[in-house]
C-alpha cells in the first residue's frame, strides 16, 4: 500500500482520537511541530517525541497490514519504543505498561508530563 494511503489512515486516527497518542494519551501533532511546539511551550525536541505516527497494531514485520482497524495513531516516542524490544508487546499490554510508567512519571520528561490528562500527572508535587 503506498505511502499516501498510510498517511490518510493515520491522519484519520489522529482525528478519531482527538489528536491525542493511542498508548500515552498525549496531545501529538500531524502537520506543524513549530505551532505545537510554540502552543505548548515545548522546546523542538520535545516535541519531536508528540510527532503523530501510524502505529500498527499487528506489527508490519508479523504481517499486519496498513488497513484503516489495524492503524492508529500513537506519538513517535510510544511507537519506536514499542518496536525497539526484541518482542514487541500486544498493543493492550503495552498500553498498560505505559500506563503505569505514566502513574510513576516515569515515561515522558516534566515538559511533556503537564500536558497529560492522567490523574498523577495533574497532581503537583510542590
Ligand atoms: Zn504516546
Amino acid at each position: 500500500m503506498s505511502r499516501t494511503t498510510l498517511k490518510t489512515r493515520r491522519s484519520a486516527a489522529f482525528e478519531r482520537q482527538h489528536g491525542r497518542c493511542y498508548y500515552c494519551g498525549a496531545p501529538m501533532w500531524n502537520e506543524n511541530p513549530a505551532d505545537f511546539a510554540a502552543q505548548h511551550g515545548l522546546t523542538r525536541g520535545a516535541a519531536e517525541r508528540l510527532r503523530c505516527t501510524a502505529e500498527h497494531l499487528l506489527p508490519r514485520q508479523d504481517g499486519g497490514p496498513d488497513s484503516a482497524d489495524n492503524i492508529v495513531a500513537a506519538c513517535a516516542f510510544c511507537n519506536h519504543t514499542r518496536h525497539r524490544t526484541p518482542r514487541v508487546l500486544a498493543p493492550g499490554d503495552y498500553r498498560q505498561r505505559i500506563q503505569r510508567r505514566l502513574r510513576k512519571r516515569r515515561w515522558h520528561p516534566p515538559e511533556i508530563r503537564q500536558l497529560m490528562p492522567t490523574p498523577g500527572a495533574s497532581r503537583p508535587s510542590s
